[in-house]
């Protein structure tokens, strides 16, 4: 059953810890009920795990419905079928048991197939884009569901067609390729270590990489090369192994994380005429301190 929430503490939701209340938040549990809430027009924003957002800290004027609870998924033969709620890790680990690759990226970062499809998740030298072979979109201009190939799903770096908000993921199906369990347990494993050396945990609340890599470089690199590890904003601090994380160390706030994002930009810029774009997204009004900071860092990117 869809449950839905006025004034809703949202914090919690998202794995940076960070957020105030929500005007609305709608949790579905069926792509039936998701379909439903769609077409009565009232929402302004579809989420899966909230593993790449920054919700602003003041109250949100928005109405926002979660997929979590949309958690279906089967296998055939090579082929996995999957709603848009499903967890990255629990595919990866279901994928190994019956002998399937193509998801052991997916298993060091909580994204929800919704998410990691709208953003090409990657990792590890795979991508979803990779394994994708259609997707059933909810058209929220047409009020329709419509059926995408691969190629209509229009994958660049961090961006697919679902970018522009237009277009709400509902399922999803992948091809993998069938190999040795060992093996694949093996690549799962050498991904978690390769985690654990240089990006934080979910101890500390975070949002994965905050900016995106500019072309043919690395944004950790040249944050790093600005001596950005370690330098903290109120309760934000830049992780002391990978310039490109924030933490959430001690009960930071939105305007905590973008102040120190904007500082972070502003170095890279001052010292290589580079404008880093945030990776992670922003939920948040118009019209507050932080949000022109954010729009700054976002100007003219789509
Ligand atoms: C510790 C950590 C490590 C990470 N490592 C990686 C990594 O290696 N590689 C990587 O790519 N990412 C990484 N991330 C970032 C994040 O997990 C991915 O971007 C993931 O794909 C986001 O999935 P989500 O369900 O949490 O999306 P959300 O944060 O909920 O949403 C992200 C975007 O997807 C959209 N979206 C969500 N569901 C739907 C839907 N059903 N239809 C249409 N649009 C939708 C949202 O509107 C939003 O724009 C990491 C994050 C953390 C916290």
């Amino acid at each position: 059953m869809v449950e839905i929430f006025e004034n809703y503490e949202i914090k919690n939701e998202s794995t940076f810890k960070i957020g105030g209340i929500v005007k609305k938040v709608a949790f579905p549990s069926s792509i039936d009920e998701l379909v439903q809430l769609l077409q009565t027009n009232q929402y302004d924003i579809v989420l899966g795990n909230c593993s790449n957002v920054l919700f602003s800290s003041d109250f949100i004027d928005k109405s926002i419905i979660i997929t979590k609870n949309i958690n279906e998924y089967t296998f055939k033969e090579n082929k996995l079928y999957v709603t848009c709620g499903v967890k990255g890790p629990v595919l990866s680990r279901e994928a190994q048991k019956l002998g399937l690759s193509g998801l052991e990226f997916m298993i060091g970062f909580p994204g929800s197939i919704g998410g990691m499809i709208s953003m090409n998740a990657s990792a590890h030298n795979q991508a979803i884009q990779d394994v994708l072979v259609s997707a059933r979109v909810f058209d929220l201009k047409e009020n329709i569901i419509k059926e995408f190939t691969k190629e209509q799903m229009k994958f660049e770096y961090r961006k697919s067609i679902l970018s522009k908000g237009e277009n709400v993921l509902l399922d999803a199906v992948f091809e993998l390729k069938r190999d040795d369990i060992d093996k694949i347990q093996e690549l799962m494993n050498r991904n978690i270590e390769f985690r654990k050396l240089r990006q934080p945990s979910l101890k500390y609340g975070n949002a994965g990489s905050t900016f995106k890599n500019p072309e043919n470089d690395s944004a950790g690199r040249l944050l790093d090369l600005c001596e950005m590890k370690g330098q903290k904003q109120g309760g934000a601090m830049v992780f002391e192994n990978h310039a490109n994380f924030v933490l959430n160390y001690c009960n930071a706030t939105s305007l905590d994380v973008i102040t120190l994002m904007y500082t972070m930009y502003s170095k890279v810029r001052e010292k290589y005429r580079i404008e880093l774009r945030p990776e992670i997204k922003y939920i948040g009004d118009r019209g507050t301190e932080e949000y022109k900071l954010w729009q700054i860092m976002t100007e003219n990117t789509h």
